[in-house]
């Protein structure tokens, strides 16, 4: 007998399944969720709160329709603002729209920092991360490698450049009330 998604009760493939506080979640519906979600994000909600979590991604796709991407930040990662709704996306696809890019807005940021990681065990790798602290209903943390590809060294031009790029991020929000800036030097992950 073999396990079928929570939500779309299908058969789940070998692969790509993320587990909920009650059940297994398909690939096929975790493409639907928001690619910011984690593991702990996942477990944290039964099926309910992932049906809602999927209408909100329904919504979000009318809601990027009034966006207006008046600035960016190009990266990886490319960060587009809309000034005049105080709104912004994050999205690694060429088409942000097609991506379903999460619509959130410059008031639900609480923090943004970088931070620094070390890359494996290897000797003075790092990578750089940007992480964003928000109080959105559906999305709380936003985190992600700053440079193309993992690991680099801390002296190396790649590195300034990243740092660079990671602010830029940064200070596309600078001047916007109530939200805490944050650079921490060190590794989050230990
Ligand atoms: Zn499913």
């Amino acid at each position: 007998m073999s396990e079928v998604c929570v939500l779309c009760g299908k058969t789940l493939s070998r692969f790509g399944n993320k587990k909920l506080k009650d059940g297994i979640l398909c690939r096929n519906c975790v493409k639907l969720a928001s690619p910011w979600l984690n593991d702990d994000d996942y477990l944290a909600r039964d099926a309910e709160g992932m049906k809602k979590h999927l209408q909100y991604r329904e919504d979000n796709k009318e809601v990027l329709k009034n966006f207006n991407e008046e600035r960016k930040v190009e990266g990886k990662y490319t960060l587009y603002l809309d000034e005049d709704s105080r709104q912004f996306v994050i999205s690694k696809r060429k088409d942000f729209r097609k991506d379903n890019a999460d619509v959130l807005s410059y008031d639900e940021i609480d923090e943004l920092s970088i931070f620094e990681e070390k890359y494996m065990d290897e000797e003075g790798m790092v990578n750089l991360l940007m992480d964003i602290k928000l109080h959105n209903p559906e999305i709380d943390n936003i985190c992600f490698r700053v440079s193309d590809f993992p690991g680099m060294e801390r002296d190396s031009s790649e590195y300034k450049e990243t740092l660079d790029l990671a602010f830029k991020y940064l200070n596309a929000f600078d001047g916007e009330k109530g939200i805490d800036f944050e650079q921490t030097e060190g590794e989050k992950h230990e």
